[in-house]
C-alpha cells in the first residue's frame, strides 16, 4: 500500500481525533465506544468526502482540469465539500442536484448545505428524483468541453477507486493511532451510502492485514445491493493499489436502519442525534451518521457486541444537513 504513487493534494487535518465516548458507553452498558472524528477533516466544516477529494482533485489537477462537475441529493455533503475544494484551487464547479427526497420544506430546499453551496456561488442544475445522475454529469461535461473547458467528472459521493484511496489512507491512519495508543480495535462501524468509504477501509485494512472487521450501516439500498456495490469497489480499489484480493466476507452491511428511504428521518436517527449531543456534545447528521449511530445503538442494546470489545464509530460528518431538518428535529427532541 504505497499511496505516494498517486497524485494527491493535502486537504485534511490529520490524524483526525480518535476519542473515547465514555458517557455514551456507560449509558448503553455495552462495549467501549470510540469515535473517529472525520467530521473534523478541516475543510468547509469537514466530513468524509474531503478524504476522497485529496486523490480525486490530485488527479484533476494532474490532468489540467479547469472545472469540477459532480452530483448528489439536494442536501449533499459531497457537493458542498467538492465546491469548497474547487474554490480553494481556483477551479469552477458545477453540481447537478437530484430531488431524491420528495419535500417542499424550505429548510431542506434552501438551508443547510444548499445555503453553503449558494454562498460559494457554484453553478447548480436541478434534476427530478430517479434521474440517471451519472448520465446527467456526463452531459454537463460534454457541454463544458464543447465550450472549451477541461471538466473533471467526480461520481456521486466521490466513490470510484481513486476516491476510495482516501479511505485506504484512513485505514493506515487508524492503525497507526491504535498502535500508538495501545488500543485493540474489535470493529469499525459507520454509515455507508455510495460505498467509497467502506470500500476504501476494507481494501486498506485487508492490505494491512489488520484483522479489523468493518460494518457499514446502510442509508439507502437493501443489504444485497449495498454489499455488492461495496465489494465491487473494494476489489477495484485494491487492484488500483496493487493490493491483495478482497475476501467477499469482509464486506458487511446492515441495512435495517434506512426507514422509509434515503434522507427520510427515522425516530432512531432522532434519538441517536439527541443522545450524542447530550452525552458527548457531538453532533451527528440526519441522513448518514444519525442513522449509522441509530444502528450501532440498537446493536449494542441487542447484545451484538461483547462487553470487553472496543468499537470505533467513524463519524463521517454531515452536520450542516441538520439545518435542512430543523422542524423535524426540534419536534423530535421537544
Ligand atoms: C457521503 C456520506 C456518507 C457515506 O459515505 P459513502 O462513501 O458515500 O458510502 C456518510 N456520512 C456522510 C455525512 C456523508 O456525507
Amino acid at each position: 500500500m504505497h499511496l505516494a504513487r498517486f497524485p494527491r493534494v493535502k486537504l485534511c487535518q490529520t490524524p483526525t481525533p480518535l476519542e473515547k465516548m465514555g458517557n455514551l458507553s456507560k449509558l448503553l452498558g455495552g462495549p467501549t465506544l470510540w469515535i473517529k472524528r472525520d467530521d473534523c477533516t478541516g475543510v468547509a466544516t469537514g466530513g468524509n468526502k474531503v478524504r476522497k477529494l485529496e486523490f480525486l482533485v490530485g488527479e484533476a489537477l494532474a490532468r489540467g482540469a479547469t472545472h469540477l462537475v459532480t452530483q448528489g441529493a439536494v442536501q449533499s455533503n459531497h457537493v458542498r465539500q467538492t465546491a469548497a475544494v474547487a474554490m480553494k484551487f481556483g477551479l469552477k464547479c458545477t453540481a447537478v442536484l437530484e430531488h431524491r427526497v420528495q419535500t417542499n420544506d424550505k429548510d431542506y430546499l434552501q438551508g443547510g448545505n444548499v445555503l453553503l453551496d449558494n454562498l460559494m456561488g457554484i453553478n447548480i442544475e436541478h434534476r427530478a428524483g430517479g434521474t440517471d445522475m451519472q448520465a446527467a454529469i456526463e452531459q454537463v461535461g460534454a457541454r463544458l468541453e464543447a465550450a472549451g473547458e477541461k471538466p473533471y467528472l467526480i461520481p456521486g459521493g466521490g466513490s470510484n477507486p481513486v476516491g476510495a484511496l482516501g479511505y485506504a489512507a484512513v485505514a493506515l491512519e487508524l492503525m497507526a493511532q491504535a498502535n500508538e495508543m495501545g488500543l485493540e480495535i474489535d470493529r469499525v462501524v459507520h454509515a455507508t451510502g455510495s460505498a467509497g468509504t467502506q470500500a476504501g477501509l476494507v481494501a486498506g485494512f485487508n492490505a494491512l492485514n489488520a484483522g479489523i472487521p468493518v460494518l457499514g450501516i446502510g442509508v439507502r439500498l437493501p443489504q444485497d445491493r449495498q454489499e455488492a456495490n461495496v465489494f465491487k469497489l473494494a476489489e477495484a480499489t485494491s487492484a488500483l493499489m496493487g493490493g491483495p484480493a478482497v475476501p467477499r466476507e469482509s464486506v458487511m452491511a446492515n441495512c435495517d436502519y434506512v426507514g422509509d428511504g434515503y434522507g427520510i428521518p427515522t425516530p432512531g436517527m432522532a434519538e441517536a442525534v439527541k443522545l450524542l449531543a447530550r452525552t458527548e456534545g457531538v453532533f451527528l447528521d440526519p441522513v448518514y451518521s444519525g442513522k449509522g449511530m441509530a444502528g450501532l445503538i440498537d446493536l449494542v442494546r441487542k447484545g451484538f457486541f461483547a462487553p470487553e470489545e472496543n468499537i470505533v464509530f467513524l463519524h463521517t460528518g454531515g452536520q450542516v444537513g441538520l439545518f435542512g431538518y430543523a422542524d423535524y428535529l426540534n419536534a423530535a427532541v421537544a
